[in-house]
Parts: C-alpha cells; structure tokens; sequence
C-alpha cells in the first residue's frame, strides 16, 4: 500500500473517531441547523460552479460544461431546495393508530439520524453523486465522510477543499484515494454505508458491511434496456435515445444501454439515431459538448467491445469525421444487432456505443429483458399508453421512463435506486432522508390499558381479550 493512502487511512480512522463522539454530543441537529448546513452545501455549489467545471473538466479531459452545469451543478441545488423546504416535515414525528387492546395509548414513529454515514462514489457525476447523497444524510441530521472516486481527482481535492471551508471535519470530512483506501472505508463501523458504483465493488462492499452489520444502500449499474414499440415511430424516438446514450458520451448508470426494436423498423432506428448525433454534434471530434472517455483503459474496453462486434460480423455505424482529434474521444457508434454473447451484450457499456437489436414480437423483447439481471432503468417507446403499461407490468426494473430516456431521475420526490443486481436501497427526496433515517417506533402507555389484563394466570378475560385480538 502506498504511504499516501495510508495517511488517508488513518485520517479516515480519526475522522470517523472524531465525528463519531461529535454525533453522541448532539444527537437530534435541530431543523434550523440542518437547514442552514442544507444552504451551505448548495452556496458553495452555486459559487464555485465554474471551478467545479474547470475541475471536471481537466479530469475527464473534454467534458461538456453545459452537462455539468445541468447534471451536477443545477442537479445539486434543486436537491438542496427540496430537501430544505421539506425538512422540517420529514423529520416530524409519525402517529400511528393503536389497537383497541392499548387503547388509549399512544403510539408514534420517531425519525432519528443514524448518526455517522460514509459515502463512495463514482467518477461518472462525481460531483451529484457524491453532494446528493450529503445533502439527504444532512437532512437526516446525520455526519459524513465521503470517499469520491481516484479518477477524477482534481474534483475530489477540490470538494475537500470547499466542504472543508465550509463545515467543520466533526462534521463533514473528505478523504481521498483509490481501490486501497474504498476497502478500508468499507470496513469502518459506520451508521450507514452509501455506495455507487459498479455492481462488481458493490457486491465487496455489501460483504465487507455484513462484518460489521452496517446497514448499506447500493447504487450500482447495469445494462438498461428501451424496447422500442410496433406503434412507435423511430424517428420520434432517436432524439430523446441519442440524449440518452450520448450525454457524457454514455457513462451514465441510467443510459439506455441497448435497444430492441421490432425486425422491420431496426435499419430505420439506427439511421434516425444517427441522424439526430449528426444534428447534435455536427463534429464531435472537436465539439466541446462531446464529452470524452475518462481514462486510456476505458477507451481501449470500448473499442475493444466495437471490434469484437465488427468481427462477428455485427454492422457499425459512424458518423462522418470519427477521426477524433481528442485521444480519449470515442465517436457516436452504432452496433446492429450484436451477437448476444458478445461483450457489448454481457457488460454494462458504459461509454457511447447503442446496439439495436431485432425482435420478432413483443414477448419475444420481454423474455430477452427478463432472461437478464433486472436493469436499474427501463425504457419503453409506444404510443398506446396501454401498450406501455403492459410492458412495464411485465418487466422489472429500478427506475422507468415511457417515450423519453433518463428523465425519471430529474423527478425529485421518486425514489432512485435499483433491483437485484442493478442495487438495493433509493434515495432523493424524502426517500434519500429516510434512508440515512432511523425510525424508530415508540408506544406510551397510559395509565391503564386492556394489555395489562394479559397476564399470568390466563383465564376468561385473557380468553375474552384473544378473541377480540383474532376477530
Ligand atoms: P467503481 O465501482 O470502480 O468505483 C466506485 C467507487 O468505489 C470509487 O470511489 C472507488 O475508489 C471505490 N472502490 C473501488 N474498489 C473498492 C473496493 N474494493 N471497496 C470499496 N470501494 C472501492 O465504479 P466506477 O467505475 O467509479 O463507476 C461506474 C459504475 O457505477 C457503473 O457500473 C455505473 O453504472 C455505476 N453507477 C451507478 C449509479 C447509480 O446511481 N446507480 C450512478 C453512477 C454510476
């Protein structure tokens, strides 16, 4: 292990330490305080929004700034103001109603900060997925460490930078470094553990929690599918398909990650997509909007999957100009029907390749997305609403949209989060506060109630009272 990540490691024990006998001075953070820590995070998302693109930016080496401005920096603030109007009602205690037998108790669910939460999160929206997630463990009254991903790392030491000027380290803390430092992360006894990432670290992540029973929530990926309806016109559907697949040129855990399309209409698909990736980025090689690949080894994985494909036989698509002036810039592709065995079909692809993949009925398109992991994100594209409901009843997934990709997200009172392989757990909204939220369920009791008759020796009125229990 490399020195550095041992400091880490050790800052990371003294945090958590720290903000640990921090969390037992001051376990319930009044609504005005969480408020304000609310407030703090979205100013100085807001005041430093150019440096956080500047930041992203320089680690993925082109990324589009209007992608960050509405995917992380906008993403983050509209999160902030939720959770800032609705605190206050989120955390109120909730009555429940009690039996006749406790009658006239009182019974009510406390909802309590877990206490001190850890966060890893990816490269891919380094700044959303890892503030969203701090927004709702504030929210919830709780402390936090973040571990933001090796491969952006002028983003992470500058969220270090400012969290650390805005809040004390008792409070929120960053610590930094790769694989080394996520393990040890993982083995603390947190209050709650927030992954997203792939489903390969997820599963270690899940094991390493289970040692020390700490509850974990996964945001893992997958390979999303959009199933493309008889009735639906492709060219209707390849605007909102190219967004989806190439913002962030693909690297983007809800992105549809493959489409099936009925036989007759997939040569129409592929063409109206690529039509609409020539409108979007007349040149992508040189468009500062066509984000690049974050590292050598992911590109040289997405080009690998695209020749595998080609020598199978599987027809490739293009735009004009695929010479990129970026190295790390892969061009728009388009895969026509893919062997199912082939890369492209078994791994989530991550990066800004669609296959279009023939069906011969619906049913057909329904057995192939339930053969498979259940996807974080469904997509379905049909003009009959009906139509569209049945396949969603037919199918399972974390998140859905109906005629558009990615959009279920945005919606900030539903929660998100996968099913199965593709994750366990949600949050934004009240469903992020819940997550980092102990609930606790509390009864008191009155003077007297019927329960008190429950008791040694049984006789008629015991009798009397397990009766009315089971009627
Ligand atoms: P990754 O799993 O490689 O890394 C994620 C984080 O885990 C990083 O901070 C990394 O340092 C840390 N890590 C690595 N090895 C670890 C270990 N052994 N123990 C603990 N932590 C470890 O993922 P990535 O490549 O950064 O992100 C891409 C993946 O994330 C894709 O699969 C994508 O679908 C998924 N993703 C999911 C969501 C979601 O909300 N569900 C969002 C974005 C990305």
């Amino acid at each position: 292990m490399s020195e550095t990540d041992a400091r880490q490691i050790e800052r990371l024990k003294t945090l958590l330490a720290r903000q640990k006998e921090a969390f037992s001075d001051q376990r319930h953070r009044p609504i005005d305080q969480r408020k304000a820590d609310i407030q703090k995070v979205a100013d100085l998302t807001r005041n430093h929004a150019q440096d956080i693109m500047a930041a992203i930016s320089a680690d993925y080496g082109v990324r589009s700034c209007a992608e960050t401005q509405i995917a992380e920096i906008g993403f983050v603030i509209s999160a902030a103001k939720h959770a800032k109007s609705h605190v206050g009602k989120w955390a109120k205690a909730k009555p429940a109603s009690v039996p006749m037998t406790l009658a006239p108790g009182k019974a009510y669910v406390r909802r309590e900060a877990k206490g001190v939460v850890g966060i890893v999160s990816p490269w891919n929206y380094p700044w959303q997925l890892a503030i969203a997630p701090l927004i709702a463990a504030l929210a919830a009254g709780c402390r936090a460490i973040i571990k933001p991903s090796e491969l952006t790392p002028k983003t992470a030491d500058l969220m270090s930078r400012l969290l650390a000027e805005a809040f004390d380290e008792s409070q929120v803390a960053v610590v930094t470094g790769g694989p080394k430092v996520g393990e040890a992360f993982t083995q603390q006894k947190f209050d709650h553990l927030f992954y997203t990432g792939s489903t390969h670290v997820g599963r270690l992540v899940a094991l390493a929690a289970a040692d020390n029973l700490v509850p974990v929530t996964l945001e893992l990926g997958g390979k999303s599918p959009a199933i493309l309806t008889e009735d639906y016109d492709p060219a209707d559907a390849a605007s909102p398909l190219a967004w989806g697949k190439f913002f962030n040129a693909g690297q983007t855990c809800i992105a549809p990650d493959y489409v099936l399309a009925p036989r007759s209409k997939v040569d129409a698909t592929a063409e109206a997509v690529l039509e609409q990736v020539g409108t979007f980025f007349p040149d992508f090689a040189s468009d500062a909007d066509y984000t690049a690949i974050i590292s050598d080894r992911h590109h040289a994985r997405l080009t690998a999957m695209i020749e595998e494909a080609r020598a199978a036989g599987a027809r490739i698509l293009q735009p004009k100009g695929s010479e990129s002036g970026n190295a790390r810039k892969l061009a728009p592709t388009i895969v026509i029907d893919p062997p199912v065995d082939s890369q492209l079909m078994t791994e989530e692809i991550f990066g800004p390749i669609l296959p279009i993949l023939p069906y011969d009925t619906l049913n057909d398109a329904i057995a192939f997305v339930n053969e498979r992991d259940h996807p974080l994100a469904l997509y379905v594209y049909a003009k009959d609403k009906a139509l569209a409901r049945s396949v969603l009843d037919r199918t399972i997934s974390g998140g859905a949209s109906v005629n558009a990709s990615m959009l279920h997200m945005s919606v900030e009172g539903m929660p998100f989060g996968g099913v199965g392989a593709s994750g366990q757990g949600a949050y934004h909204g009240e469903h992020g506060f819940l997550t980092f939220t102990h609930e606790r369920a509390v009864f008191e009791a009155p003077k007297w109630h019927p329960s008190r008759l429950i008791a040694p020796p049984y006789g008629k009125t015991f009798d009397f009272i397990s009766k009315l229990q089971s009627k």
